[in-house]
């Protein structure tokens, strides 16, 4: 069994981030190094990128081990926080591997659960929207009633999410852990993998390599998304107060995928083509969370617009191309 205390430098772990080599980790791990505190990033480069954690190789604060978590783990050295990120985010990605995705979520969760139980850890786990499924009723609250089908593409994300809910709600009845539970929303932001498959980052490859930008369905479909340096913050908000219910965590600018993709067409070249292609199974019809939770506990809100975030997401895109 790995022990992870010997993979860092500290003698004292304020943070390990499971998943922390992934987009969101890795802007996470940005801003808890920014803030002192030191953190140990576990990811097996399954779906993350060294790339997005390169800057901090040499960051006394930071230290990096390539590990599964599907492998139990066990610490010598006490941690403090524990943030579980791991486990990819885009349908395109999570499908292709569903037993794995099941996996990640089940196995993982308990491992990372029985670690944070034997130093009394806080731990955070990025839950998903996916959990409401394709619902009609707008915004999706935290209380609202949820149906799910279990033989969907998609349910290896949204079952595996949910039976995570449950496993750390047990741990916390069962064990007094402080845990957190974000219910995150699309996110976007610099470092967001160009083959991801997501739609900000599809359109955006489009666009700078001139091609067609793919709608799927007839595009009416709505989504809110979030700038990543928000999402952050919010999810920093929640692992410093102590509530133990899911929150959601997202933007409420809700827009449909054809405004945004005229949205990005406008911002990079205005004479980009669209192509109309068939809108994949259970593809929820409409996506925006209610924060009324999120405000009243974490007094937080998302301060980037959809066009601010999406000027600084295509210029870190535009080298590339
Ligand atoms: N989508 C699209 N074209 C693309 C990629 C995605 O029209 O090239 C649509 C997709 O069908 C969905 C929305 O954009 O309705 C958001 O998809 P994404 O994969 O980003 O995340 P989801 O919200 O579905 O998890």
């Amino acid at each position: 069994m790995n022990d992870i205390g010997n993979f860092s430098k500290f003698d004292q772990i304020n943070n390990v981030v499971f998943g922390g080599a992934g987009f969101l980790g890795s802007h996470l791990i940005d801003q808890l190094v920014l803030k002192g505190e030191n953190v140990l990033c576990i990811d097996n480069l399954s779906s993350g990128d060294l790339q997005n954690i390169y800057h901090l190789k040499n960051n006394e604060k930071f230290s990096f081990l390539n590990h599964d978590i599907c492998y139990p783990l066990i610490s010598s050295k006490f941690i403090e926080k524990i943030w579980h990120l791991a486990c990819p985010a885009s349908p395109k990605i999570y499908q292709t591997d569903p037993l794995n995705t099941i996996r990640i979520n089940y196995e993982g969760t308990l491992n990372v659960l029985n670690l944070a139980k034997v130093h009394k850890s806080k731990i955070l786990f990025t839950s998903t929207s996916e959990i409401y499924g394709v619902t009609t009723t707008n915004p999706q609250y935290e209380l609202m009633p949820i149906t799910l089908p279990t033989c969907s593409p998609r349910a290896c994300y949204s079952e595996g999410k949910r039976i995570a809910e449950t496993l750390i709600n047990t741990f916390r009845v069962e064990n007094g852990l402080e845990v957190k539970i974000a219910r995150v929303f699309n996110t976007y932001g610099p470092r967001l993998n160009i083959n991801d498959g997501r739609v900000i980052i599809n359109f955006i490859k489009q666009s700078l390599s001139k091609k067609k930008l793919t709608i799927y369905g007839d595009g009416l479909q709505t989504r809110s998304f979030c700038y990543v340096s928000d999402l952050v913050e919010g999810l920093i908000k929640l692992m410093n107060i102590n509530y133990c219910y899911p929150v959601n965590l997202g933007s409420d600018e809700e827009i449909s995928i054809l405004e945004l993709a005229n949205l990005i067409k406008s911002k990079i070249n205005s004479k980009m083509l669209f192509e109309y292609t068939d809108l994949p199974f259970d593809d929820p019809k409409c996506r925006r969370p209610s924060l009324e939770k999120s405000k009243n506990l974490l007094d937080w809100h998302p301060k980037i617009s959809l066009s601010e975030g999406l000027n600084k997401t295509i210029s870190s895109y535009e080298y590339v191309f």
